[in-house]
């Protein structure tokens, strides 16, 4: 046994018996400084939970599990209820002090039978999938002349052609956050000008012929039009048909219709604090995923992530001294309705709140966490986060954190993203193709090592991340 592993060995012991233990273990472990013994070498917590998280595969079997056992997790399905059976299960058996389910109300949106094809020049099929939120069409379909646009401002330009058509957009990939304006407000924006419906290039910068879908919303004053994302290769190949003068004409049959609320769950687990039990440290991500592909890396993955990190400092004998708590919420996807559902419960609670950390970045190499928070409290993350160099996951900045802990941020909670090194996220995200085969286990394991071992920095830190207790309570939360 190396010196290395007697440390780690009796770390583990000096966690189950105690302070004298741990004074021992410091006198034979502690820092070696000039003139000490050359051999001995400080115990690191990071490393030995880095190390631990390698070498383990629990967060890859389970997320396995949930994509080809669970499958696809529409909010507010029956299959989405199953996963709620199974996180609670899982949950339960990884040893977490408490599991618990808390309700989410949510309008129940179905994508039913939906098609579409070219019906001149040439008959073709296309491939889409209807977009989060759409109405459906009547039924039979609509068939109207298309009209091609790339912007906003082309549809603007063009719109006294707009009437009695389908608008196409077909933008060019600019990264997410700009490109995905077409998909979320494209249909109102053609409904504006009379079109009857509207199709979107799929939101993404790669594409094999698979079609991208995602929430879309309509503005209150226009009608509600049909709309659903088309396969980059087939909006490219109608754009160049409508640039020949083709004229292409298209029929669109959608079943989509969005149900009266139906009751679902958010889903929680505890691991009690040692000494500040009454101090939450939440780490989260979303159950929920679309109807499309088995949501691997949407999000089951940031589930497991999160859940696998709190496990494995259970399973390491390192409960920290804060309460750490597992969120899984619901019907992310449909705008963060189990983030705001969690919040209004938990109004009461806001002063407890050392830190929300959310994984919603898929499951590729870790990079590190982007930070909504003040800036003393980013110099202490990107401090924490140091021994992850080697990961290459310690990279801390200023940025966004979470779709489903924004409510709680937005009150003053510090905020942090899980990030990854995510440039292939687009080519699989909200499409069939966001399956169990894309994910890398040994980039999953080091996407655990290093939440955990954030986490139990932050968990286990002296002095807490931002002042907590009734001093701080957020305005307005005993409204
Ligand atoms: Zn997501």
């Amino acid at each position: 046994v190396s010196s290395k592993e007697f440390c780690r060995l009796g770390w583990r012991r000096a966690q189950r018996h105690g302070v004298r233990m741990l004074l021992a273990l410091f006198v034979v472990c502690g820092s070696t400084r000039a003139g000490e013994d050359p051999v001995a070498i400080p115990y690191d917590p990071a490393q030995t939970i880095i190390d631990a998280a390698l070498g383990d595969t629990y967060a890859y079997d389970r997320l396995g599990e949930l994509c080809d056992q669970i499958g696809p997790r529409l909010a507010g399905t029956e299959r989405m209820r199953a996963a709620i059976a199974w996180a609670v299960q899982t949950l339960q058996q990884a040893g977490f002090d408490s599991v618990w389910t808390e309700p989410v109300r949510l309008p129940l949106w179905e994508r039913g039978e939906e098609w579409a094809r070219v019906t001149s020049p040439e008959p073709f099929d296309l491939t889409l999938l209807g977009l989060g939120n759409s109405v459906g069409t009547p039924p039979g379909g609509i068939e109207a002349a298309l009209l091609v646009v790339e912007s906003f401002e082309e549809l603007e330009s063009r719109a006294a052609e707009a009437a009695g058509r389908i608008v196409l957009f077909n933008p060019t990939w600019r990264g997410y956050g700009e490109t995905v304006r077409y998909r979320g407000g494209g249909a109102s924006a053609a409904a504006r000008h009379g079109a009857v419906a509207c199709l979107v290039r799929s939101v993404t910068d790669a594409s094999l012929a698979t079609p991208h879908t995602g929430m879309m919303t309509y503005a209150d004053s226009l009608p509600k039009i049909p709309t659903a994302a088309i396969t980059v290769e087939d909006a490219g190949r109608l754009q160049r048909l409508a640039r020949r003068g083709a004229q292409p004409r298209v029929r669109l049959s959608m079943g989509a219709r969005t149900l009266p609320e139906v009751e679902s769950f958010n889903v929680v687990a505890e691991i009690r604090g040692r000494e500040k039990p009454e101090d939450i440290v939440l780490a989260a991500g979303h159950l929920d995923s679309w109807d499309t592909g088995t949501g691997a890396h949407d999000d089951g993955a940031g589930c497991l992530i999160t859940m696998g990190a709190a496990r494995l400092l259970l399973q390491m004998g390192l409960r920290p001294r804060r309460t750490l708590r597992i969120v899984w919420y619901e019907a992310e996807e449909f705008g963060g309705i189990g983030g705001r559902a969690y919040f209004q419960a938990h109004r009461d609670e806001l002063d407890r709140y050392v830190a929300a950390l959310e994984s919603d970045s898929g499951a590729f190499p870790p990079r590190g966490f982007s930070v909504q928070a003040d800036s003393t409290i980013v110099q202490r993350l990107q401090t924490m986060a140091r021994p992850l160099a080697n990961l290459e996951a310690a990279e801390v900045q200023p940025g966004w954190s979470g779709v489903d802990i924004r409510p709680l941020v937005q009150a003053g909670v510090p905020g942090i993203g899980h990030r990854t090194r995510a440039d292939d996220y687009f080519h699989y995200h909200h499409s069939p193709a966001d399956t169990f085969d894309k994910i890398d286990p040994e980039a999953l394991a080091r996407n655990v090592a290093a939440v955990a071992t954030l986490l139990y920095a932050i968990a286990e830190a002296d002095a807490p991340l931002r002042p907590i207790g009734s001093a701080t309570a957020a305005p307005g939360s005993h409204e």
